[in-house]
Order: structure tokens, then sequence, then C-alpha cells
């Protein structure tokens, strides 16, 4: 990491290098399972060197406050190293910077993706091969998709014109994901599994994922009755 984190700040690929004092390489935890990622530093991160160090990295620390977790549980980085003045990248820019974030991954081998917008999601939704069948932003945000043994959870912007609640409701996936459901160890689908009975994603999408979506959890929350075969998203087994 620290090679390549050598290599990230003394890279002149491309004009956005020109905005920037450095390139700025991602930080945090290199042991964690989730990795987020945002579409590129801000001045002030680039002024101060630290990733979120301006107005985003503000609301997402009273984020994480108010739901009880911080930034060392997490690895998070860019998908571009340098500030962007404009809105969206250009395709070529993307392209001289997409390696790095491409070795970060590799050597942090994260469970969990996090693309935090709708350019960075849109991005690796793309990258690893995920149509975008959805008809609005709503059903694909705070929604977790999984490929290739990889979940990819994507989040929308850290800015408050959405609203604190929606926000507040999305980011706190962050934390579902960071413990299995408590009901699993006693849950018919684990015991389904182990026997071979029902395929693993139910497991990994669900009872390892987001449990805070499944059916299941919130009829268990409410003591409400549901049947051994009623699946995580509430449809009965046959
Ligand atoms: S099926 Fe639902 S309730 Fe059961 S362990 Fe998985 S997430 Fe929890």
């Amino acid at each position: 990491m620290d090679k390549l984190k050598n290599r990230i700040i003394n890279c002149k690929r491309c004009r956005l290098s020109e905005n920037s004092k450095r390139p700025l390489p991602g930080e945090g935890a290199i042991s964690s399972k989730i990795m987020l990622i945002t579409l590129s530093p801000s001045k002030h991160d680039d002024e101060r060197q630290k990733v979120l160090a301006g107005k985003d990295g503000r609301i997402l620390d009273k984020l994480f406050k108010s739901i009880g977790i911080n930034r060392n549980f997490f690895y998070i980085t860019n998908l571009l190293k340098c500030v962007l003045l404009i809105k969206n990248p250009k395709e070529e820019q993307v392209l001289k910077c997409m390696p790095f974030l491409e070795e970060e991954i590799k050597i942090i081998r994260p469970s969990v993706l996090v693309p935090i917008g709708e350019y960075v999601w849109k991005y690796i939704f793309r990258k690893y091969g995920i149509k975008l069948t959805y008809k609005s932003k709503e059903e694909i945000i705070g929604n977790l998709v999984m490929v290739k043994n990889i979940k990819i959870l994507p989040l929308r912007s850290l800015d408050l014109t959405s609203g604190n609640k929606e926000l507040l409701a999305e980011y706190y996936k962050l934390k579902v994901l960071l413990k299995e459901c408590k009901w699993f160890s006693v849950c018919p689908m684990k015991r389904f599994y182990e026997q071979g009975k029902l395929d693993k994603k139910w497991i990994e999408k669900y009872c390892k994922g987001d449990w805070s979506s499944c059916v299941r959890y919130r009829m268990e929350e409410r003591g409400e009755y549901h049947p051994d075969s009623m699946l995580p998203d509430g449809t009965i087994r046959k």
C-alpha cells in the first residue's frame, strides 16, 4: 500500500494534477471489509491532504455520530485522486486514474464497495457488468447488489438537499453491513443453507449483508408469525 500511495502522490498522468497541490490516495482501515468511494477530493481535501476534510466530510461525521460508528471502520477513497473543477470528469481522465482504484481494491480486498454519488455508482456498476434496469434512482440507492463475490451498496452524495432523514436511513446501512443479522444462528435460513437447500446468495445478501431489509428480520422484530418457508424477501419457498 505504501508503494501505491507513493505512486499516487507523484502522479502526473493527466492534466487534473494541475488542479491539485498533490494527488490524494485513500485512507482508513486497510483491514476493513467495506470501501467507500467518492468522486474526487475537494479543494479542502487537497489543501489538508485528507480524504473528506471539507463540508462533505463534516456531514459524513455527523451522520456516523448519530448512527454510532466512525470513519475508522472503513477505507475511504476517491475514484479520481485529483481535484475536479467541473461536475463530471472526462472519460480519458477516468481511464488514466482508474488503475489506482483497481489497485486499492486488490490490496484491501473489500467484500463491500460503497460508491457514493451517481457518477461513481454508475462507473462501478459498469465495471462489474451490472445493467441498470431500474426506473428511478430511489430504486437503486441504498439497495445492496451482489455480483462476482462482491457486494455493492450505492449511496447518495453527501449533501443535505435530499433531507437529513433520508441520508441517515441510507448511511445506516453501513452500520448494518458491519455485522451479521442477530437472528442468524437460530434462523431456519441458516439451517437450510447448511443442508444445501438454500443458495448462498440469500445468506450473503441478507443475513451477512443488509439484514435490515429482510422481511423475516422485520417480522421477527415485531413478534409476528412467519413460516419457516418464507425467504428473506418475503416470498414463500415452494
Ligand atoms: S433470513 Fe433474515 S432474519 Fe434470518 S438470519 Fe437472515 S437476515 Fe436474519
